[in-house]
């Protein structure tokens, strides 16, 4: 996968190169005018390769961990902004400099003279418009709902700037090879998402007829949502995965969020368990036996799968046991194959204590519960490397499966870092926002 993106960005190069701009470099304006035709291909490249990334494609999701994937296209979002920028500024200083024009002059050359070139422009600006508001800290004061929304704004921005490629792009006018190529890369990412994020759940929802079954309140503000429907037997999901659901009742259809089983798959039902921290999950309260259920996925490889220990320390941030919960499901019957650390803010939010208690002793292994609120430990982080030590003396040995907030796993991850608990055993989900 990673060669086959490495490799496509070659031929892109090849194809810049192949168009004969190193003669033309001889001043600054047709140095600037290649660097922005070289900006265009690869920012574009760069979005497509993200279109994949977030295709819900299993070849991509049943590589990699959606933690990795989320970092890569976090990374290749800010180079695909960055690129597009550049590629409008240098195409249109370098355009300037040659003609001896403003950059205002110019940009209105472009406007009135050049085909669908409004449309790239208001493109580029979506662009921008996505890249602000996912700055982290402005991410953080949106609800996920309109986080959704304005990422699917980068279809809209790719599609807007995909005529001006074609019309003026100097790479495709005359190379009918290089059209057809640039054509097909667009038709790939647009047949991935088509499958994967359209007719996939479609097809999903007509095969196994989803409804609420049951609603069961775990603690003040948690609950199990239990959901049954035909043929769940041959649903192709495992433990540790989530689901994007949608819930087809009343000023709910339209939202999709995701939720980990919190329950092993048993043929039976499915179980997601969930935290009221905004709108939706509040309005989950009000869902009624009956309700049609719409899935995406499954999703991820926080599954035992990844397993190359016999032993596994687990560590649960908050509401983040959910998922470990169904993988302990999933772990062997061996004397002290399991040791798992719930970090909680008080004993009100800790969730599933019977269930973990019972499953965990079942396996001869202890559970540590973590209870306080952050930042009252005077000074001592409790996930700090000397108490996962404490915890699991024998954790270099063992598989370290991590779910809760960023904050969480990032404080785990160093701490484990510091014990150099080799990183192929460290197996890692994060609460976090995805597209
Ligand atoms: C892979 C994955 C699995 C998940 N599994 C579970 C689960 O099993 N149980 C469960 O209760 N929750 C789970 N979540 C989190 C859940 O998806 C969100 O809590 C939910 O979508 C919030 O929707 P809302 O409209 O109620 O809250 P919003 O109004 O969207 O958000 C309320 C507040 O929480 C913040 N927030 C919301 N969602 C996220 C997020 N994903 N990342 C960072 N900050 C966020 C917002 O910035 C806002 O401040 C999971 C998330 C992911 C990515």
């Amino acid at each position: 996968m990673i060669l086959v993106v490495l490799g496509n960005a070659a031929l892109i190069l090849i194809m810049w190169a192949r168009h004969g701009q190193f003669p033309h470099l001889t001043n600054p304006a047709s140095v600037m005018i290649a660097l922005g035709q070289l900006s265009a291909l690869l920012g574009t490249y760069s979005a497509l390769v993200q279109v994949v990334l977030m295709s819900r494609s299993p070849w991509v999701d049943g590589l990699f961990e959606i933690d990795r994937i989320a970092g890569w296209h976090r990374w290749l979002g800010f180079a695909t902004v960055n690129l597009i920028v550049a590629h409008v500024i240098l195409t249109t200083a370098g355009y300037a400099l040659a003609d001896g024009r403003s950059i205002a002059a110019q940009t209105s050359v472009f406007l009135t003279s050049y085909p669908f070139m409004l449309m790239a422009y208001v493109g580029a600006a979506l662009f921008v418009l996505i890249a602000v508001v996912s700055v982290r800290a402005a991410r953080r004061r949106l609800s996920h709902e309109s986080w959704h929304l304005v990422h699917f704004l980068v279809y809209l921005a790719i599609a807007l700037s995909f005529a001006h490629q074609l019309a003026a792009g100097t790479d495709f006018v005359h190379d009918s090879l290089a059209l057809g190529y640039w054509v097909s890369l667009y038709a790939v990412a647009t047949a991935l998402v088509v499958a994967f994020r359209i007719v996939a759940p479609a097809r999903m929802a007509a095969r196994h007829r989803l409804r609420v079954d049951a609603i069961v309140e775990e603690a003040s503000d948690v609950i199990s949502i239990y959901i049954k429907g035909r043929a769940l037997a041959e649903l192709p999901v495992r433990a540790g995965q989530f689901f994007k659901f949608r819930f087809l009742a009343g000023g709910l259809w339209w939202q999709v969020h995701p939720f980990s089983l919190s329950a092993a798959p048993n043929g039976e039902y499915l179980r997601i368990t969930v935290k009221e921290v905004g709108d939706f999950t509040r309005s989950l309260h009000r869902l009624r036996p009956g309700t049609r259920v719409v899935l995406e996925g499954p999703f991820g490889v926080f599954t035992a799968v990844r397993r190359r220990r016999p032993r596994a320390l687990l560590i649960a941030g908050g509401i983040g046991v959910t998922p470990l919960r169904a993988l302990i499901e999933e772990m062997p019957q061996r004397k002290n194959s399991i040791t798992l650390l719930y970090r909680a803010s008080s004993w009100e939010d800790v969730v599933f204590k019977a269930e973990l208690d019972q499953l965990v002793a079942a396996r001869g292994g202890v559970v540590h519960y973590i209870v306080g609120r952050r930042g009252h430990e005077v000074g001592i982080h409790p996930l700090a490397p000397r108490f996962l030590i404490a915890a699991a003396p024998d954790l270099r040995e063992r598989d370290v499966f991590i779910c809760g907030p960023r904050e969480m796993v990032d404080t785990v991850m160093s701490s484990l870092r510091a014990l150099k608990v080799p990183a192929g055993q460290v197996h890692v989900e994060r609460f976090a926002f995805l597209t």
